[in-house]
């Protein structure tokens, strides 16, 4: 599998500041111009093997919106990656509101194939609220102008935005599996210093969402959209080091392993199903799984485990069986279930 060597290009295009984002402290690029974007990948060229299935990816700002000389300037700089055999694909995300033939133009004579969108929400309440400067409707006609055009699409999604209640989220998940994007990545709403959204927070105007909170809500969009054909790609800012620095994030349901946290959710929710499905009595379940899923499904310092015998209805095993499923068998004295 080829790896993504991703180029920051923090808030270049951007026409609106969105009340949540600080894009210098998210990914620690503080840099937006050529020389920069040219040393990130230089940084992993140092160490990347060669090949057709790496993908450079620009990231952090509005791709589509920058002046066109500028993609350009980019777009060459990628190139010449790519004919080095460093990469073999281009990707960028940018704004639902720059998209239109001009702009897809370029990024096709350039050979970029996957376009990724900042939806965050498509409740048009919770994106004026965040000062997105666009609508859920230009999301949608983004998505189809892209596929029109033969693009890979991938949406990005935010849970606890201000205002976007469970009804909201529950209308972004309906409209998101029916725009059907190939791709998706899910964000829990931190505080970072430097933005609006930190004022708000500092005025006691806004409440970030709790860790439980923001795992629940991931996991609702996480099983909706996977149940429909979308892979979700990731859950949670990756945790550098300056986004972990003291003073940068304010607030809000952080976890380094957030991801890990939300499919650990999952495994809490649906096997706790199947121990209330039990007829009552007391049972030895063991659970048969993938030797890579042993942390995710005990959860946390075993909180799942925990959770499942604290009614006292089942003492729970496990054992590492094949490497795609999860058998789940129960015993009383006298019977297997
Ligand atoms: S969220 Fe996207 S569009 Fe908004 S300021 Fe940040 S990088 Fe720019």
């Amino acid at each position: 599998m080829g790896k993504i060597i991703p180029v920051f290009i923090p808030h270049a295009g951007c026409p609106h500041q969105c009340v949540f984002c600080n894009q210098r402290t998210i990914s620690g690029q503080k840099d937006s111009g050529i020389n920069a974007a040219r040393a990130q990948i230089e940084k992993y060229a140092a160490w990347t093997k060669l090949s057709a299935e790496n993908e450079l990816a620009f990231y952090g700002g509005s791709f589509t919106a920058l002046p066109f000389a500028f993609q350009e300037e980019l777009l060459e700089l990628a190139g010449k990656y790519r004919t080095k055999g460093l990469i073999g694909k281009i990707r960028v995300s940018t704004r639902p509101d720059y998209i239109n033939r001009t702009a897809l133009a370029l990024l096709k004579q350039y050979g970029v194939k996957t376009v990724e969108l900042g939806a965050q929400s498509l409740d048009d309440r919770v994106l004026a609220k965040a000062e997105r400067g666009h609508t859920g409707t230009q999301v949608t006609e983004a998505v189809e102008l892209l596929k029109a055009e033969g693009f890979i699409v991938g949406l990005q999604f935010m849970v606890g935005l201000p205002g976007q209640d469970w009804d909201s989220l529950r209308d972004t998940l309906k409209q998101a599996i029916a725009l059907k994007p190939a791709i998706a990545r899910i964000y829990p709403l931190l505080v970072v210093q430097g933005t609006a959204l930190a004022e708000s927070y500092a005025e006691g105007k806004y409440r970030p969402l709790t860790l439980d909170e923001a795992v629940e809500q991931t996991f609702y969009l996480y099983q909706g959209l996977t149940e429909n054909g979308i892979k979700v790609i990731r859950m949670g800012l990756q945790p550098d080091a300056e986004l972990c620095e003291e003073g940068n994030i304010l607030a809000g349901p952080f976890h380094p392993s957030f991801g890990e946290l939300v499919k650990s959710y999952g495994y809490k929710i649906a096997i706790k199903k199947q121990i209330d499905a039990l007829p009552s009595g007391k049972y030895e379940m063991t659970i048969v799984h993938p030797a890579k899923l042993a942390s995710i499904i005990r959860g946390m310092h075993k909180a799942n485990l925990k959770f499942w015998e604290a009614e006292g209805k089942v003492k729970v095993k496990f054992a590492e069986g094949d490497k795609f499923n999860i058998i789940i068998i129960c015993h009383t004295d006298k019977n297997t279930i």
